[in-house]
Order: C-alpha cells, then sequence, then structure tokens
C-alpha cells in the first residue's frame, strides 16, 4: 500500500502516518519528492484493521498496491482454471450451456425442458428448488421436493444438475443433491452463505450482486476460496442501472475485466439479465463473442403457464435459433462447444 500525502502536508502529518503505521507492525518508507511525499507500506497490511489513513490530516489517498483478493487473482495463478461440474468442464477455450427452468414446478415441466435444453447443447441442467422471490407471495419453490425433482431427471437425462441454494443452513441438504450450488444476486454478500458453500464440496456458481462492483463480486469469490473451495464460476447477470428497458443492463465489459483479473472461469446470464425472450439470443451472442466461458439461459416447455420467469424464458423455435449460434459462433471465434447440438 502507499499513502500518497497532500501537497501541503506538513513533516507533523508524515510523521503522524508513519507512527500509526508503525504501531500496527508496518513498516513505513518515505519518500520526499519535489510536489509530495510518499509513504510505502511494507508487512501485513490487514493489520492496520480499521484505521482510516486516508481520514488522517494531510493524506491525499491511500492506493492498495497488491490484490485484496489473493485466492481468485491472476496475481497468484496465471493460468485461467477450468471448473469441472459432474464432469462437464466451464473454463478457457470452450463455451458451455447450461440450460433449464428458472423454477423446478413439476416432475414433466421439469424433464420437459431439460430435453429442450438438451437438444439445444445443454450440457449441464439449471432448476431452482428454493427460490429467492423479491415478494414473500410469489412462489418460494418447492423446496426439497423440487430436489428430488431435479435428482431424478439428472437420472433420466444424464446432465448434472445447477441449483440455488438460499441459506447457509441449506447448504448440506442442496449439496447432496447438486452438483453445483448456486448463489444468486441477492446473496452474493450474504458472507455466511459464502462461507458455508465454500466448505460444502461441491462447485459453486457465484452470480455477481445486482449493485456489486466487480472488486466486490471478487471479494465475494474470495470468501468461498478462502474456506477452501476453488471451484467458483462467476456469473455476470446483468447489473442496476437508470434503464428501466431491461430488467438489468447486462455489463459485457466485466466478463473481460473480471476475467483478467480473476483466473476463475466467467459465464453469462442473458435471461436475468435481459428478462425479455426477445434479448436472450443477441445477449447470448454478446456474451460469447466478449470471451464468456459459457451461458445459462431460462428454458420452459410453456412459458405463459411458468411459476416464475416466464416472460424471459425460451422455448420451441427459440431453441434451435440458440442451437445454430451455438453450434457456429464458438467455431467462428476458435473455440468450441463443450457437448453436441442435437438440434437441427
Ligand atoms: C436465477 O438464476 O433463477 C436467479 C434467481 O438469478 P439471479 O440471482 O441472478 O436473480
Ligand atoms: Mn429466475
Amino acid at each position: 500500500m502507499v499513502i500518497v500525502m497532500g501537497q501541503d502536508a506538513t513533516s507533523g502529518d508524515v510523521e503522524a502516518v508513519v507512527a500509526v503505521v508503525e504501531a500496527a507492525g508496518v513498516e513505513a518508507f518515505v519518500s520526499r519528492g519535489v510536489q509530495r511525499t510518499i509513504v510505502g507500506l511494507v508487512g501485513d497490511v490487514s493489520q492496520l484493521g480499521s484505521v482510516n489513513l486516508r481520514g488522517m490530516r494531510g493524506v491525499a489517498d491511500a492506493v492498495r498496491i497488491t490484490t485484496p483478493h489473493k485466492l481468485v487473482s491472476r496475481d497468484n495463478h496465471p493460468d485461467r482454471s477450468t471448473v469441472h461440474v459432474g464432469g462437464v468442464p466451464i473454463g478457457p477455450g470452450s463455451v458451455t450451456l447450461i440450460a433449464g427452468p428458472c423454477a423446478v414446478e413439476t416432475h414433466q415441466q421439469t424433464l420437459d425442458a431439460a430435453r429442450m435444453a438438451q437438444a439445444a447443447g445443454a450440457t449441464l441442467l439449471r432448476g431452482g428448488a428454493f427460490k429467492p422471490r423479491t415478494s414473500p407471495y410469489a412462489f418460494q419453490g418447492l423446496g426439497e421436493a423440487g430436489l428430488k425433482i431435479l435428482a431424478e431427471v439428472r437420472e433420466e437425462t444424464g446432465l448434472p444438475v445447477v441449483t440455488e441454494v438460499v441459506d447457509a443452513h441449506d447448504v448440506a441438504l442442496v449439496a447432496s443433491y447438486a452438483d453445483m450450488l448456486q448463489v444468486g444476486t441477492r446473496n452474493a454478500q450474504n458472507f455466511a452463505l459464502l462461507q458455508a458453500v465454500g466448505e460444502a464440496g461441491k462447485p459453486v456458481m457465484l452470480k455477481r450482486g445486482m449493485s456489486a462492483t466487480i472488486e466486490e463480486w471478487l471479494m465475494a469469490a474470495e470468501y468461498i476460496a478462502q474456506r477452501g473451495n476453488l471451484d467458483i464460476v462467476l456469473c455476470e447477470r446483468g447489473i442496476r442501472t437508470f434503464e428501466t428497458a431491461t430488467r438489468n443492463t447486462l455489463d459485457v465489459s466485466a466478463v473481460p475485466v473480471a476475467q483478467r483479473l480473476s483466473h476463475l472461469p466467467v459465464i453469462v446470464d442473458p435471461s436475468h439479465s435481459g428478462g425479455r425472450r426477445d434479448l436472450v439470443l443477441p445477449l447470448t451472442r454478446a456474451a460469447i463473442a466478449v470471451g464468456a466461458d459459457g451461458v445459462i439461459i431460462d428454458v420452459h416447455p410453456n412459458p405463459a403457464q411458468a411459476l416464475c420467469d416466464g416472460p424471459q424464458a425460451l422455448v420451441d423455435g427459440d431453441l434451435e435459433e440458440l442451437a445454430q449460434v451455438l453450434r457456429t459462433l464458438p467455431q467462428a471465434l476458435g473455440r468450441t462447444l463443450v457437448g453436441d447440438v442435437l438440434a437441427v
């Protein structure tokens, strides 16, 4: 860390900063420039705890040099990682399609959605049994009954299951059925949940908080990694902006930025970003083009009757178009689709 002193900082101000830093067991090196004085800090700066260096008299700025998210950072792990989910890879050089219903409603609906997804090229099945709904009156998911349906549909289709866990107390239960645990945008800074999934022994898909900066997103991933689990896939799912035409604004640039900062795979959720069926394919193309390692897409056999997020679910003809995109675009960009596209 480097403390940049203001142009009118006195030597007393500099000495006060040095005293605070040294009291915390961190070494301070003072460089007096022509215009400004800079204090370089060497050692474990976390020992400074809650000391507000920026608030001290004469301090213009305090800049961290080493990355705060060490385990997920490329500083310590230059090569990008591949995460395997039930044997299916998500990582550099390829595109993985995760698809299925927003919520598990019935066995038949989940099976139909899974088969539609598989035909379009999906190698992983998504589906929520525990739903984090904004309204307490909305369908909250089937809970364990939904997890059982997902496990049955996995048997029938061979697709490993990605499903959300919303509460730290449910992690062991969800992990006993799921191949990958999803942490949703509303829980992206639920630190107890992040720590619990870090200990669950299953890969984790971490969605970006809807108002989280990329750094906050990576720090959330660090909570999981710090508990010993590095099988984390980051998911950009759109952020809150002033725009109301879309459910969220897909932050396309977050994909290469996160990939540059972190070795973890980064996927995109075009369904929850746009929130509209007609935007899913254009946003999927954008995601693949910008370098996403996969996409997660809502699919429903009868969106008009869906208990959750029907307006953004793909159906019938949409899936043929999706299959077409997956057959051609990754290849054109020198990448491969994980698995086969069955649909013609
Ligand atoms: C979901 O994937 O069903 C979901 C709730 O997503 P998000 O957390 O991104 O809103
Ligand atoms: Mn949803």
